[in-house]
């Protein structure tokens, strides 16, 4: 029997998690700047939860989510999104009390077993935000967005487009989903299946319709920017003028509403290129009364995003910004049992210093050792033999390694090094020590230098050139 993933999900393999890694750690880094702290939340929950926040009528709920009966009979969901889970832990553990606003992160896998396409699987990730706490203040939602776009920013995605809108309040949007269902109502007849049972379970998500022949229909529908509250309209112009302090730019789009009940006031997405139909890679919006619906004060506010990482990558791939470094910095080929032992630990003095090191395991023949060094793509072959074993040196042989193109490929010479620092008390630098404040490893100009900067990097000199 052979076994494959599930329709709908898949392995992040290397190269690719890579990416993954970079993408998450620079979350992690930006959000961190702005004050948000990660909270690791379990994969399941009572299936009430998501029932009760994000909607009975909504798709996710009513068709989507991966529910199953423990063996105590109780139900439980696979999340379909995180929101919920973190207003259930901030009210479990009475986080209301802390001071201030409570500014939350999460990174994780989601499931929902919608129809998987390019961009849309049914187990996904995302990476998300949340601000819980007693001020719905518009310039948490304006510094919300600004940490989001600060987050593409430093991954260089290119394209991405923010749209706002607000979708009112339980003073104003009942009144506007009434009237927005009464004119549903008169044409009914010309709407396709979803959107006619919309009409009943929830006509907001009607103004979400991708279908062709709808779109004219839509456009003559009320709007609910004509239909806002006076509190909801001062809000969302104290939002966008926030938005303009921080020099955002934005579109504002009516028919964006979310799919999930829970959310009110100001809503948002971002759509980046290279993703076809699935072009939004983060949705989020305030939610000021989810807190009450589970059971939390009445008084706490909130606002968030989801990303969809997925996504994110896909994007981030169809630009040159996704290329990610990393890969072997040296292969340490070595040859004879007497020069083992002296491999292992100058592989182990390099590693210590950051540097990535593959150390065969087995004695190889020289041809056929340096040839794995090539197709795995290291940046430098370190060659202990007999020779270099009796003359306490090693040799360093540049190769055209991972990125050729990105660095100094014409440099083809094998020199040596001398070895016997590296039983001495040489300081090697550290490869972090290269890192820039945004991790880039600026010493690989060093690399690139060829062998005399690899020398420097290890602290040690040159003692002779075995010439090309
Ligand atoms: P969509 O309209 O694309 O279905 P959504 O409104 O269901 O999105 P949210 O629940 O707001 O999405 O989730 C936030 C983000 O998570 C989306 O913008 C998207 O990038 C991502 N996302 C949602 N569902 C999936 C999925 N099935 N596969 C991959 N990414 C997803
Ligand atoms: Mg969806």
């Amino acid at each position: 029997m052979k076994f494959q993933a599930i329709k709908g999900v898949r392995d992040i393999l290397p190269p690719e998690s890579a990416l993954w890694n970079r993408v998450e750690q620079t979350a992690r880094e930006v959000f961190g700047t702005f004050g948000f702290a990660e909270i690791r939340l379990p994969i399941f929950e009572q299936s009430e939860l998501f029932a009760r926040s994000v909607g009975q009528e909504t798709d996710i709920v009513s068709k989507e989510m991966y529910s199953f009966q423990d063996r105590d009979e109780s139900s439980i969901s696979l999340r379909p999104e995180a929101t919920a889970s973190v207003v259930r832990a901030y009210i479990e553990h009475g986080m209301q009390t802390l001071p201030g606003n409570v500014k939350l992160y999460y990174v994780g896998p989601m499931f929902r077993r919608e129809r998987p396409q390019k961009g849309r699987y049914r187990q996904f990730y995302q990476i998300g935000a949340e601000v819980l706490g007693p001020s719905d203040a518009p310039g948490i939602d304006a510094e919300v967005i600004e940490m989001l776009l600060a987050f593409f920013e430093r991954l260089k995605l290119k394209g991405a487009v923010l749209s706002i809108n607000s979708i009112g309040d339980k003073n104003c949007r009942p009144a506007y989903v009434e009237l927005l269902r009464a004119e549903l109502q008169k044409v009914r007849e010309q709407l396709g299946a979803d959107s006619q049972r919309r009409i009943d379970t929830n006509p907001l998500r009607v103004l979400d319709s991708k279908l062709e022949h709808e779109q004219v229909i839509i456009e003559k529908l009320p709007r609910i920017a004509d239909h806002l509250c006076a509190e909801c309209r001062v809000h969302y112009d104290e939002v966008k003028r926030h938005l303009a302090l921080r020099g955002i730019a934005y579109q504002e789009n009516w028919r964006l509403v979310r799919g999930l009940d829970y959310y009110m006031r100001t809503t948002f997405e971002i759509t980046a290129p290279g993703l076809g139909s699935q072009n939004a890679v983060c949705g989020g919006g305030r939610y000021d009364g989810l807190v009450e619906l589970l059971g939390g004060q009445a008084t706490t506010k909130g606002i968030g995003f989801a990303i969809g990482t997925d996504r994110l990558m896909l994007s981030l791939q169809e630009s040159p910004a996704g290329e990610v470094g990393g890969g072997l910095d040296v292969y340490l080929a070595w040859f004879g049992a007497a020069a083992q032992p002296v491999a292992i630990k100058l592989a182990r003095r390099l590693r210590d210093a950051g540097f990535v090191v593959e150390l065969p395991a087995v004695e190889m023949k020289f041809g056929k050792s340096l040839g794995l060094a090539d197709r795995l793509k290291a940046r430098h072959a370190v060659i202990l033999g007999n020779d270099e074993l009796a003359a306490g040196v090693v040799a360093v042989k540049r190769l055209p390694g991972k990125n050729p193109a990105s660095e100094d490929a014409g440099y083809k010479g094998v020199q040596g090094l001398s070895f016997g620092d590296a039983r001495s008390n040489v300081v090697i630098p550290t490869r972090s020590a290269f890192q820039d404040r945004r991790g880039t490893l600026s010493g690989f100009a060093l690399w690139s230098r060829g062998p005399e900067g690899f020398l420097a990097a290890l602290g040690m000199t040159m003692v002779r050139s075995l010439a090309n």
